[in-house]
């Protein structure tokens, strides 16, 4: 037996039990439709939500910031790799978001695992919601705190847990995903704000999939709850909606004046490069200036919803354009994909343990642009397949 013998038992596991997952390489950009093993696919799996990842204005900047200040940053930001795109990106998050401050990471698990463990340790409290994405539990164990794990969706246990847990003089922290990402629904942020209000708790709102999709011009789940000022940390991504890549956090000056002396992301790892940045910026100026892309996007999703329920699929809670077609079995949700995929439709199966056993689904992701022909073709294909598959 050679000492890494176990790795291909591992994998032979992952297999045997049908949790490998097949990697699709794509041979064109992001759209509505994609290349795959030389084959054209109707692409619902991507979040490029407004279609952003492809677009020329955004492109462009990205061009003309590479000829201008070259392709890398060269550096950590606390040396020598902060550029003065990296500060006019930070002082624009911080206007369009409504905050004081904001600082840019190099991605939205980054921007996760390298503020909680600012924010909290050793001695402290987190109060985590149970259906939060990897990278804040990871982020939860690299600070050390204690970890209370509250209820999906309820402002009553986080409360109840508190009660139970907060002592004084501790500090605490209670973060949640905004927009839970593999059903669609919204994190109740006012209610667990005021409970945090009640028992002195940090509140951090990670809101990856709500950053240009919901509130005023997509700006994010704390101007749809219209709460400025009575959450903490925002926390986001720039590789959804936003559609280039990088992450950040927004909140009161001082925090991230704080945050650029201690999280380990900014003092340890290089900048992000001139060209990402460049093309952020445009994002964010286009998502500021117009909304029709965000309009687009929710038209689709109501479209697509209302003829996936018409034909008999339940969509599950979904609040969101984030659309999961509930199947149930693991075996039931990985035919259907394929057969979809044999059919030209690219739908991702999300089963155990991403989600609970017996929940499988097919999750959807339709975005901006998409034409109602593309999601007309795929409510189709879920019908004909599924009639096929004995789903419906
Ligand atoms: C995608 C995602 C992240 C990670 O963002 P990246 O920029 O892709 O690293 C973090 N949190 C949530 C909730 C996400 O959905």
């Amino acid at each position: 037996m050679g000492k890494m013998d176990w790795v291909e038992e591992e994998v032979r596991v992952l297999k045997e039990t049908g949790r490998y997952i097949p990697i699709r390489t794509l041979q064109t950009s992001q759209g509505a439709w994609v290349k795959i093993d030389g084959r054209k696919l109707l692409n619902l799996c991507s979040n490029n939500y407004l279609g952003l990842a492809n677009n020329p204005e955004v492109k462009k900047a990205m061009h003309e910031a590479i000829d201008i200040y070259g392709v890398g940053a060269g550096a950590v930001r606390s040396i020598a790799g902060t550029m003065e795109l990296h500060i006019k990106l930070e002082e624009k998050i911080a206007q369009f978001k409504h905050m004081e401050s904001s600082l840019v990471y190099q991605g939205g698990l980054l921007a996760n695992l390298g503020t909680i463990p600012a924010l909290v340790g050793k001695e402290d409290l987190v109060f985590s919601e149970e259906l939060n994405h990897a990278s804040i539990i990871d982020g939860v164990r690299l600070s050390s705190a204690k970890r209370v794990v509250f209820s999906h969706n309820s402002a009553a246990d986080l409360e109840a847990k508190l009660k139970a847990e907060r002592s004084t003089g501790k500090k605490s922290l209670i973060v949640t995903d905004g927009v839970f990402s593999m059903d669609g629904d919204i994190a109740p942020l006012k209610e667990e704000a005021e409970v945090g209000e009640k028992y002195e708790s940090m509140i951090y709102v990670d809101d990856a999939h709500g950053e240009g999709i919901l509130g005023d011009h997509g700006r994010g789940i704390v101007d749809h709850f219209k709460l400025t000022g009575k959450v903490d940390i925002e926390m986001g991504t720039f590789s959804k909606a936003v559609g280039v890549m990088g992450g950040f956090v927004a909140g009161r000056k001082e925090l991230i004046d704080y945050l650029k002396q201690k999280a380990r992301p900014f003092l340890f790892s290089s900048a992000l490069n001139p060209g990402e940045v460049a093309a952020i910026m445009k994002s964010i100026e286009i998502m500021d200036r117009d909304d029709s892309l965000l309009k687009k996007l929710w038209n689709n999703s109501e479209f697509l919803k209302e003829k996936l329920r018409n034909i008999g699929y339940n969509t599950g809670r979904s609040k969101t354009p984030i659309t999961p077609v509930m199947v149930g079995g693991e075996k039931e949700t990985i035919d259907l994909s394929k057969t979809l995929y044999e059919e030209g439709v690219f739908a991702s199966p999300i089963v155990f343990p991403t989600v609970a056993k017996g929940a499988a689904r097919i999750r959807l992701m339709p975005s901006a642009v998409h034409s109602r022909e593309d999601l007309k073709y795929a409510g189709d294909k879920f019908e004909e397949v599924g009639k096929k598959l004995k789903l419906i």
